[in-house]
């Protein structure tokens, strides 16, 4: 079989590789029907994540079909269609219990793609599947499902609910990648009174507009002053980065109001300065985190019914072997226009 191996920072091939085989009791082996790249695969290219060591498979937001299954492995089938969660969950360490998967202790968390080999391959390996994939209904097509993998679970958990979004609030979003977009997507849930979209790339941002953000910013636009009209003066509810940059980070906490909440969803590489003298007096939560994936079973309840709708976010399509010159599309969006790119088998 061939998948897509990471060879040190800005080295990647589409190459021949060993088959992925039941290892442990629980694991399935799923056929890669649809997969996608995600911006934390551009990070670990950029060698902002130095625990992904050369010769790795990438990714960790695929749907398969599964064609092999441990012997302790309920639920799940030979034939079944699933979701791949990027998070996957052991079910009975401390952490899982309280439904924290992402804090998996028994090795697990976010480990396809970055730990152990992912799913940009023909083939993939699942650990605990039975906790770690999601059966799909039909009416939800694979193209849509690839989406519930990361970007909505991570988006609606770690930006909408760490941010604590109401209705009526303005909610910032900086950064109109996909994870910024399904940020805008599942922040409609609660029918905020606005939804700000702050983005250097005028693609993107008239993505966020058709998807519900009421105001689109570049950074330069005096993003503040934009705030602060729209607030009476106060800043915004919540502020999501979705960037991952010190530069972002910054800019949120100078947007969000006395009281107000800054999510921080984006991948950082390097350290970013907490600007203490100014914020100390302002009551402000700021929250970090790595998608759980709780929510997963909702989202797809949501999306089966018609009630979300991610299809806009999907700009590229390739066959599987054709994923170099999909990363390559992925990796330059200021000129693509590239969202999220989808492989097929
Ligand atoms: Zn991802
Ligand atoms: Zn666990």
């Amino acid at each position: 079989m061939k998948g897509l191996v990471y060879g040190g920072a800005g080295q990647r091939t589409w190459m021949e590789i060993p088959d992925a085989h039941v290892r442990d009791p629980r694991d399935a082996v799923i056929r890669i029907d649809a997969v996608t790249i995600c911006g934390t695969d551009l990070h670990i290219l950029a060698g902002d994540v130095p625990q992904v060591t050369p010769g790795r498979v990438l990714g960790h937001e695929a749907v398969g079909t599964v064609v092999e299954t441990g012997p302790a492995l309920n639920g799940l089938g030979v034939g079944d269609r699933v979701v791949a969660s990027c998070i996957s969950a052991c079910g009975s360490c401390r952490f899982c219990r309280e439904a924290v998967y992402g804090q998996c202790q028994r090795g697990s968390g976010w480990i396809l793609g970055h730990t152990i080999d992912g799913v940009q391959a023909e083939y993939a390996r699942i650990p605990f599947a039975d906790l770690s994939t999601y059966r799909l209904p039909s009416q939800v097509s694979s193209e849509t499902a690839v989406m519930l993998a990361d970007i909505l679970p991570t988006s609606y958990e770690v930006g909408v609910l760490n941010g604590r979004v109401r209705p009526g609030d303005t909610v910032v979003v900086v950064g109109a990648g996909p994870i910024g977009l399904a940020a805008i997507i599942t922040a409609k849930l609660f029918s905020p009174a606005h939804i700000v979209a702050i983005d250097r790339a005028e693609s993107r941002l008239q993505a966020a507009k058709i998807l519900g953000a009421d105001v689109t910013l570049t950074p330069e636009r005096v993003a503040l002053g934009t705030i602060r009209a729209l607030t009476d003066g106060l800043g915004a509810h919540v502020v999501m980065e979705a960037v991952g940059t010190p530069e972002t980070f910054e800019l949120c906490t100078t947007l969000v109001r006395p009281g107000g909440t800054v999510a921080n969803i984006g991948v950082h590489g390097k350290p970013a300065t907490l600007h203490l003298e100014d914020l100390w007096t302002r009551n402000l939560t700021i929250t970090t985190g790595l998608v759980d994936t709780y929510s997963t079973p909702k989202l797809l309840a949501m999306l089966a019914a018609g009630q979300i709708d991610v299809t806009q976010l999907v700009t590229h399509r390739f066959a599987l072997e054709e994923i170099e010159e999909a990363y390559d599309v992925f990796a330059r969006p200021a000129q693509t226009g590239a969202l999220k790119v989808l492989l097929t088998r």
